[in-house]
């Protein structure tokens, strides 16, 4: 595409929802644009199925956005403007469920691609919701505890319009925690005048939260991962496993991938990472960020970056940060045989390309992390049901759904013959189509 070109796609000449490139952007920056990478997902994967074009046009933008501008009464007596969104992608199969996300580098594009890959990921993973995703630009590390309850309260309250427990449910993403949710919990609650504890998910158990959904995404991940070794014929004793982000993910994978006996030879966070060839155990590193520590200076292991990781010789990579980190720059630098996505599209189209003639077993975002929204939704039930399951029960739902999903992606890359992401966007897409005309155009 050259530059700054708006491709129409569609039927529908004019359609807001029919450009290719819809920030307009030239073509250095394409690739940095997450929503203009999850909708040049979305055409590959559509071009093998026979949709309408309105519906194609309906899927390609969100249903609704929302911005909003508040102020928050900082600790020094300030007040200061931050700027939040909330975009509902699909509401067609219920109501929309998706994180927030607190992060300075938080755009409207950004959510939207967020939202659309959570729309694809319920399909997939057949929950009865569409996809939501909110965000705050914002670094909650640069706030005090009581600015960051401030600045949750008023966002809540910014977006309430759009939030409920039949209408939209929030849960943690980048940059927010349990805490956070029962924030939110609490606002929506004190605004009803009763407490509505199915209105976010990730809240800490004591107030309706799930047991096993901090660990739901990472155990997810793990699970995913077993799949592919058995598939590439890999045992998980010889295995080797860089890391990609140490959060509540990249941790959590990682101490399961150290328990099944795979060596973990790399981690990082943010700030940069360690390299130790003959394995790092997780549950130090652990151990001593819960001392105050941090991932750079755990003592032992060589230092790496956060580049060198990805392109480590090993058998499994797992992108656990954020998106775009795979990208044409160092895709042809891949060296595992899995690339497990543990973030949401850690991977750009580009890459995927380059990765897929080389050979790697992608794991896809929408498939691999998808433990988290599984947990949520089982966290969402019990809440509204009252009734509290333990832990095993939780887990084997968990993997029952995760693998139920694992083998309709791999059935359906036989069937398209396509790669593993397409194959899971084609299932999704194709539900949700059917799901719009089954409805009906209203009205
Ligand atoms: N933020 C998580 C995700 O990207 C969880 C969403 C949820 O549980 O609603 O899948």
């Amino acid at each position: 595409m050259d530059e700054g070109e708006i491709l129409e796609i569609s039927e529908n000449p004019g359609s807001p929802c029919a450009i290719r490139n819809p920030a307009g952007l030239s073509k250095g920056r394409i690739e940095d644009n997450a929503y203009a990478n999850a909708l040049a997902q979305f055409d590959k994967a559509v071009s093998h199925l026979h949709l309408k074009h309105g519906v194609m046009d309906m899927l390609r933008c969100p249903k609704r956005e929302l911005s909003v501008n508040f102020p928050v009464m900082m600790d020094s007596g300030d007040i200061r403007i931050f700027r939040g969104y909330r975009v509902h992608h699909s509401v067609v199969k219920g109501p929309t469920k998706g994180g927030i996300r607190y992060s300075p580098n938080v755009t409207l594009d950004e959510v939207r691609a967020l939202a659309m890959w959570m729309t694809w990921k319920c399909a997939l993973m057949n929950l009865p919701y569409g996809g939501a995703k909110g965000g705050v630009i914002v670094n909650p590390k640069e706030l005090s505890t009581r600015e960051l309850e401030r600045l949750t309260r008023r966002y809540a309250t910014e977006i309430s319009v759009l939030m409920g427990p039949e209408s939209d449910i929030p849960a943690p993403d980048v940059g927010t925690n349990p805490q956070v949710m029962a924030w939110i919990m609490d606002t929506y609650s004190m605004h009803r005048g009763f407490s509505v504890p199915a209105v976010v998910t990730g809240k800490p158990v004591e107030i309706g939260g799930s047991l096993g959904r901090t660990e739901a995404t990472g155990r997810g991940v793990g699970f995913c991962i077993l799949e592919a070794l058995k598939l590439r014929g890999i045992s998980p004793e010889n295995a080797t496993v860089a890391i990609q982000g140490f959060g509540n993910v990249g941790s959590v994978t990682a101490r399961m991938a150290h328990e099944l006996g795979m060596k973990v030879v790399a981690i990082s966070s943010s700030k940069g990472g360690l390299y130790k060839p003959d394995g790092i155990d997780p549950r130090m590193v652990t151990r001593h960020l819960e001392r105050g520590g941090s991932v750079t200076d755990f003592p032992g292991p060589d230092s790496i970056s956060n580049e060198d990781l990805l392109t480590l010789d090993c058998d499994v990579v797992i992108a656990a940060a954020i998106e775009n980190q795979i990208t044409s720059q160092n895709a042809d630098r891949i060296k595992a045989r899995i690339v497990a996505e543990g973030a949401n599209g850690p991977t750009t189209p580009e890459a995927d390309e380059i990765l897929d003639e080389k050979g790697a077993f992608i794991i896809p975002d929408i498939l691999c992390n998808a433990g988290g929204v599984i947990v949520s939704y089982l966290e969402w039930v019990q809440d509204l049901q009252s009734f509290f399951w333990p832990v095993d029960e939780i887990n084997r739902k968990l993997q029952y759904l995760m693998a139920k999903a694992f083998e309709s992606v791999i059935e359906a890359t036989k069937q398209f013959k396509v790669s593993n992401r397409e194959a899971a966007q084609i299932l999704a897409i194709q539900r949700i189509s059917d799901a719009i005309l089954i409805r009906g155009i209203y009205p």
